[in-house]
């Protein structure tokens, strides 16, 4: 593919921001990348990885001359970094985001923006729960959903720009407005989350199990919890703290359905028990044939080694 950026500016380089350089220059989107992060170590590291082809000393320095910038930073910095750069971004300058809740990123941002830059918000539905930036890889993207939730006054060439980039970088694409976006992400990823951070933090609270025996049987279901547990807590405290109607919202659903079960249970109603564990398991084939994920039996790990 020919580059459509002269040159890609990233604020930001650990996970998302690392793996979009990977996947960039993997598809040749841009001629050259240049990269920022606040930490001299998070640079220097940068560096010494080489996905980027110069790593800036400061973000001003990094956006100069960018016909594109991406803030992959955590959602809560988004307001005082937009800030600091808004009078380096140049003409025609796209300004995105990767930001896993976008009401917020656009309340932030907008009040900075230069009239001659454009503030497009995108969130690539992929990571994992490692951080940094030794742990971002081209292929993050691939086959995975990236949602962009323009503004009205976006023009429409520039929105097409960073559809055709996300779908460089491997991704599908699909356009929603912020507002959808964060209820729809509070249900699928936002309230999970929270599950599995509760969930973990109750299994090791728990006076009657000791310790040992947690981390012994977790393969039993509680592992799967903490991996989605392992998640960053900076990233996931600002998503929180920015997406606060909808996951209260949708938590105040998922409680009553708790309750639901816990009432079943109680009173040994072994049909509404089924009924629930049905369905939720063709919500399961569905995302399967979707392609989001793997078939195969236990999310595709291999045979436990012979102890
Ligand atoms: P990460 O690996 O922890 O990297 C975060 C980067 O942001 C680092 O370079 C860090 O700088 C910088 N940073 C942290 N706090 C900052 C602050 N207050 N001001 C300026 N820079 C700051 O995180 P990530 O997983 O790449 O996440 C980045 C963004 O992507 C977040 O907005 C997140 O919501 C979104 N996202 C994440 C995932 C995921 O699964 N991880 C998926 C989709 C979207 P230093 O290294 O110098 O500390």
């Amino acid at each position: 593919m020919s580059a459509m950026f002269e040159r890609l500016a990233l604020i930001g380089l650990g996970l998302i921001g690392s793996s979009i350089a990977h996947a960039t220059r993997r598809a040749g989107l841009a001629n050259e990348i240049v990269g920022y992060a606040r930490s001299p170590e998070t640079r220097e590291t940068a560096a010494k990885l080489g996905f980027l082809d110069r790593v800036a000393d400061t973000a001003e320095e990094a956006v100069k001359g960018a016909d594109c910038v991406i803030l992959c930073v955590p959602v809560g910095a988004i307001g005082a970094v937009t800030e600091q750069i808004a009078t380096s971004l140049a003409q025609g300058t796209i300004l995105s985001d990767v930001g896993s809740v976008k009401a917020s990123v656009i309340a932030q941002a907008l009040p900075h923006m230069p009239d001659h830059a454009h503030l497009i918000p995108a969130h690539p539905l992929a990571g994992t729960e490692q951080s940094g930036p030794e742990s971002g890889f081209a292929e993050l993207f691939d086959n995975r959903w990236c949602i962009i939730t323009p503004l009205p006054t976006n023009p429409p060439e520039q929105v097409a720009r960073i559809r055709a980039f996300w779908e460089g970088l491997g991704s599908q694409v699909d356009t929603m407005d912020a507002a959808h976006h964060d209820q729809v992400l509070a249900v699928t990823s936002h309230i999970p989350h929270l599950i599995a951070y509760s969930i973990v933090g109750t299994a090791s609270d728990l006076e009657t199990v000791t310790k040992s025996e947690v981390v012994k049987y977790s393969a039993s279901g509680f592992r799967d919890f903490t991996r989605i547990a392992a998640s960053d807590p900076t990233m996931w405290r600002d998503v929180f703290l920015h997406n606060k109607e909808a996951t209260l919202e949708v938590l105040g659903r998922v409680t009553e359905d708790l309750f639901a079960l816990q009432r079943a249970i109680r009173w040994g109603d072994g049909d509404t028990l089924f009924k629930r564990f049905s369905e939720t398991r063709a919500i399961r084939r569905g995302i399967v044939e979707a392609g989001q994920d793997t078939a195969h039996p236990n999310f595709g790990r291999g045979k436990p080694p012979k102890s």
